[in-house]
């Protein structure tokens, strides 16, 4: 009797637990690729329990969200940040910074992001990103979703390698190895590694880079074997990989070796191309980090070491192209921006600058939603539709006539909490 006068109330529960009722003026409408006017969402808890054409009645319980005067879309998605750092000419703060200071520093990162409109991120290698992940999961400081690889991995004097450019006893201190592998059993060591520390991806790097302190920007890193054996060994553990790669050859050994995704892919060619959209290998561009880093060692002397400045420039003044190569291709495109390489919360300017390269506004957004929650393998997000968690974004104006209006977000909601409404 006891156990059913508690169902009793339960249900009862259930049925008065308050509703949020979003009136949307303007709905892209991702899945449709179409923008639908007067809509309304209705959410439950964390959860999108339905959309309806028109504006429908709210009961006095529910909770009213006038959007009227917006265009909503679905919570946006960065495939490619570094949530704990950001741009500083200051090359001594690796050796001054504890990473307890690197993790409160990141703090305005986190929360500059999401409101700016990315309800989640993927972050693609840093030291402490794995507890900022956790803190942001347990509402100890507001940011976006994270999914993290962790640490990256890269090869011995590879784009990863944080001994690069030091002195030769400073070169050999463990703590400073942490990410860089080489051979098989190394590799796969390192993944069950990542898994146990928690990281819900793996990043690698199969080329040089341009801000490591290495002659090479573009040549490849990892042997093809390698590459393998880390894709192999994620998949046991659930995780997929991403590969940062700038020249040909790494793009091609990585995308063969069957990784999930191409950070940058700036020299792509027509043969790496043909092999991206035969595995299915997202394009990640981050056209911003090119053309911000491109910006700053033709700018700003002094602010990158000479190795650095001539990749800048070489490597950021064409990343815009090879997107609109793989994108014209038919290459699945994933938003990514590599935040942090500039400054947070820029991150929509990515929108512009593909847009100025050839893609449509509507399929910019579709990149940043039901792409990017396509290539993190994760079916609750990137787009408004019942069941899906309640992650909304308002724009003022309309980013399908004019997409600079993605830098004028005025509302978002992650998992049904508002944390803006301006
Ligand atoms: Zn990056």
């Amino acid at each position: 009797m006891k156990k059913l006068i508690l169902i009793a109330l339960l249900f009862a529960q259930a049925s008065f637990a308050q509703r949020t009722v979003i009136y949307c003026g303007k709905l892209i409408d991702i899945k449709q690729m179409q923008v639908q006017t007067e809509m309304s969402i209705i959410i439950e808890g964390n959860k999108i329990t339905d959309v309806q054409k028109g504006y429908v009645a709210a009961s006095a319980n529910d909770k009213v969200i006038d959007l009227k005067n917006r265009t909503v879309m679905p919570g946006l998605i960065d495939c490619h940040v570094h949530m704990d750092h950001e741009t500083n000419p200051d090359r001594t703060l690796r050796f001054s910074q504890n990473e307890a200071d690197i993790a409160f520093g990141s703090i305005q990162y986190a929360k500059i992001t999401l409101m700016t409109g990315f309800t989640t991120v993927r972050d693609v290698g840093g030291s402490v990103n794995i507890a900022i992940r956790n803190a942001i999961n347990k509402g100890l400081i507001v940011g976006p979703r994270i999914f993290t690889s962790g640490k990256a991995l890269s090869s011995t004097g590879g784009h990863g390698d944080a001994t690069n450019g030091l002195r030769e006893d400073l070169m050999h201190i463990p703590e400073l190895n942490s990410d860089v592998v080489n051979g098989v059993d190394e590799c796969r060591k390192a993944v069950r590694q990542r898994y146990k520390d928690g990281a819900d991806l793996i990043k690698i790097a199969s080329t040089g880079g341009v801000l490591s302190l290495e002659k090479d920007g573009a040549g490849a890193q990892f042997t093809e074997e390698e590459i393998r054996t880390i894709v192999l060994t994620a998949k046991d553990y659930g995780m997929k990989v991403a590969a940062h790669a700038h020249g040909a050859e790494g793009i091609k050994r990585a995308v063969r070796a069957g990784v999930a995704s191409i950070e940058h892919g700036t020299y792509v060619d027509d043969e790496a191309i043909e092999l991206m959209k035969k595995m299915g290998t997202y394009h990640v561009p981050t056209i911003i980090a090119g053309k911000s880093v491109a910006d700053s060692a033709k700018n700003k002397p002094g602010y990158f070491p000479e190795i650095i400045a001539a990749k800048a420039i070489a490597v950021g003044s064409v990343i815009q192209d090879a997107f609109a190569r793989t994108y014209k291709a038919g290459v699945k495109i994933a938003f990514g921006t590599d935040a942090g390489v500039y400054a947070h919360g820029k991150n929509w300017m990515e929108f512009v600058y593909m847009n100025e390269a050839g893609m449509p506004a509507i399929e910019c957004i579709k990149a940043a939603t039901v792409s990017a929650a396509d290539l993190l393998g994760n079916t609750s997000i990137g787009s408004i539709e019942k069941g899906k968690l309640a992650d909304v974004v308002a724009v003022d104006g309309d980013p399908i006539k004019d997409i600079k209006v993605m830098g004028n977000v005025k509302f978002v909601m992650k998992a049904g909490t508002v944390y803006k409404n301006e």
